[in-house]
């Protein structure tokens, strides 16, 4: 496993397990088959998680966290506090519901730009004193926008960018490759911690994954990598790109046919909630159903937590 340092705290794995792919928004396992894959990638070095409110899985995480050494462990979160109170709802449900006396990393979710971030302000200033107390290690947000990589800039609170990333800018909503990239760059020159998500576009580089991860592992602006992953061969493969290893061809096999998709079930009643909740523009309503555009989708499950009804799924 290759190691970083977050800031103060030394021996961070590079990858980071985004546990997206181990919430109910995309995978219906039992809670121990799921704490048994975070043991695999514990087990092979993976000691850096990200997860957030959205998740739902901090359940998850409490029963991964339970028997570790908290010290050893980096949890990263995310949520959509925009005051005082729903910041302090957001930390102390994470601190309870995973069991743990602090976050390693806190951030916005989903941050547009500049102005969106002073929208927040009265949640970050809360989040700061959290920060003084030494429960929240550190403050970011995540973005799929090169306008709010941008603005991070301006703020010095913003200590963490978790930007969609990927060699093709799938999913970048306001630009390209060469504009995140541009942006990314800056931000670190900044001092900014630099983690990239979404690096396989959402599954549509999943043909192209080894290609996909070495560039962005390539860049030295990059500090850390997130990726989800919902199976011990997904787990393998990454390290395996990580370290530069030879990938045994059943798992190469596997990974190639496990290509994830969207799936609005016909009970769909075409209410448009989740339509309003795709900034990627992936989703309409015809003939009073939903439907998707798989070229434009990432993946990203926030559509599926609108719908109320749970028809939408990632298989
Ligand atoms: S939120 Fe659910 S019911 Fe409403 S349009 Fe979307 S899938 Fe259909
Ligand atoms: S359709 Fe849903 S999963 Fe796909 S990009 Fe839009 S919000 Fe994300």
């Amino acid at each position: 496993m290759k190691y970083i340092n977050l800031f103060e705290k030394e021996n961070v794995s590079k990858l980071c397990y985004g546990t997206l792919s181990l919430s109910n928004l995309q995978n219906f396992d039992t809670v121990e088959n799921k704490v048994k894959l975070l043991n695999y990638a514990y087990g092979k070095g993976i000691n850096f998680f990200d997860t957030a409110e959205l998740y739902d899985n901090y359940n998850i995480l409490k029963e991964f966290i339970k028997d570790k050494d908290r010290d050893k462990l980096i949890i990263a979160s995310k949520s959509y506090a925009y005051d005082k109170n729903t910041a302090e709802y957001s930390i102390n449900k994470a601190l309870k519901e995973m069991n743990t006396d602090y976050l390693d990393v806190f951030m916005l979710h989903e941050q547009d730009n500049g102005n969106n971030f002073l929208g927040h302000y009265s949640a970050v200033e809360r989040f700061m004193k959290y920060k003084d107390k030494g429960i929240i290690k550190h403050f970011g947000i995540s973005t799929h926008r090169v306008e709010a990589v941008r603005d991070s800039l301006k703020f010095k609170e913003i200590e963490f960018v978790f930007p969609l990333f990927n060699y093709k800018g799938i999913g970048i909503q306001d630009g390209t490759f060469e504009q995140m990239s541009e942006a990314v760059k800056k931000a670190k020159e900044h001092n900014k911690f630099i983690m990239a998500m979404k690096i396989y576009g959402g599954g549509h580089l999943i043909n192209e994954a080894e290609k996909a991860f070495k560039y962005v592992n390539s860049l030295s602006f990059v500090d850390s990598i997130a990726v989800g992953m919902s199976t011990v061969e997904e787990i393998d493969a990454n390290i395996s790109y990580l370290e530069n290893n030879e990938l045994n061809i059943n798992i190469k096999n596997k990974i190639r046919n496990q290509k994830r998709t969207l799936v609005i079930e016909e009970w769909c009643v075409g209410c448009g909630k989740c339509v309003k909740r795709c900034r990627q523009n992936a989703l309409r309503i015809v003939d009073n159903k939903c439907v998707v555009d798989m070229e434009k989708c990432v993946l990203c499950s926030y559509c599926a937590g609108e719908c109320t009804d749970f028809y939408i799924k990632i298989v």
